[in-house]
């Protein structure tokens, strides 16, 4: 089971590829698809690639990330956003793994299937936001109008199953979250996070008058509320901070980028993200026992 969901990630992988390598920042992300939908070919010699180029991670190897005729470089992204893809199609071995959940899916099998589904559209959706922005400094809106969907559609569910609960008690905290109160309503809970991310991001766009970050990271950080609630986006915002002031601080250092240099903040809140997602318990743990707290 695993290995068959990893090959089917692999080759969502690839076609993520395809999308971020066929897009222009002015155009709408699936557009270009119809547009150019033939054959893939080389990047350089625009020759066709044959099915045994065209084999996820495989081939890149096989070929020492060169291409077979006019031997030119191919990008690393190709293979690292195959395995990621493959990666995140083992979350349904991983949610199984977590006991509560494990349960839930047990007591309730549709439960399994819309859950799983829509974390595995909002990892995919995750990878297409971070090459794009990495690349483009561009998140484009119906990446971020897809994660707020997905973020529903799990509200949704929860409601209906009164669970109140990604992991049982309703945050990636675990028993952390209560410390943090608005706890009664999904809703209101999620609202809460949302309304916090528009609030702190939008008041450094203000601040910075747009030098540090963009709408774009503003409709993320939103989107991420949807999905994560309070206090856990509260959290998400904070390692991102952190993250990305460190990366700065190396950057710096190694002078690879000036002081007037901008860099992409959407990795930095999917890396925050999927901190919280699956360390966020552990990470309140530590933070906890640094200051003695516990
Ligand atoms: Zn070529």
């Amino acid at each position: 089971m695993a290995i068959f969901l990893f090959l089917i990630g692999l080759s969502v992988g690839s076609f993520l590829n395809v999308l971020v390598f066929r897009y222009f920042p002015e155009e709408s992300l699936f557009c270009n698809l119809k547009k150019t939908h033939g054959r893939s070919k080389c990047l350089s010699c625009k020759n066709p690639l044959r099915w045994y180029e065209l084999i996820p991670v495989v081939s890149f190897f096989t070929q020492w990330g060169r291409c077979r005729r006019c031997k030119s470089k191919i990008s690393w992204q190709y293979p690292l956003v195959e395995l990621a893809g493959g990666l995140v199609f083992l979350l349904p071995l991983y949610f199984k793994s977590i006991p509560g959940l494990n349960s839930l899916f047990f007591t309730y099998p549709s439960f399994f299937w819309i859950f799983n589904v829509a974390w595995i559209a909002i990892f995919l959706t995750f990878i297409l936001i971070w090459i794009i922005d990495y690349k483009f400094y561009i998140i484009p809106d119906e990446l971020n109008i897809f994660l707020i969907i997905s973020g529903i559609v799990l509200m949704i569910e929860n409601s209906f199953y009164k669970n109140f609960s990604q992991f049982g008690d309703g945050s990636f905290l675990g028993g952390f979250s209560m410390l943090f109160g608005v706890r009664q309503n999904i809703w209101i809970n999620h609202l809460y996070g949302a309304l916090l991310a528009f609030i702190v991001i939008g008041l450094i766009i203000l601040i910075t008058r747009g030098k540090g970050m963009g709408m774009g990271d503003l409709k993320l950080a939103v989107a991420l509320g949807v999905i994560f609630g309070w206090p856990d986006t509260m959290f998400i915002l904070a390692l991102s901070f952190i993250i990305g002031a460190i990366y700065g601080v190396y950057l710096l250092i190694s002078k690879k980028k000036g002081l007037k240099d901008s860099v992409p903040f959407g990795p930095f809140l999917i890396l925050g993200a999927l901190a919280i997602f699956f360390f966020g318990y552990d990470i309140l743990v530590h933070y906890f026992n640094f200051f003695s707290l516990i």
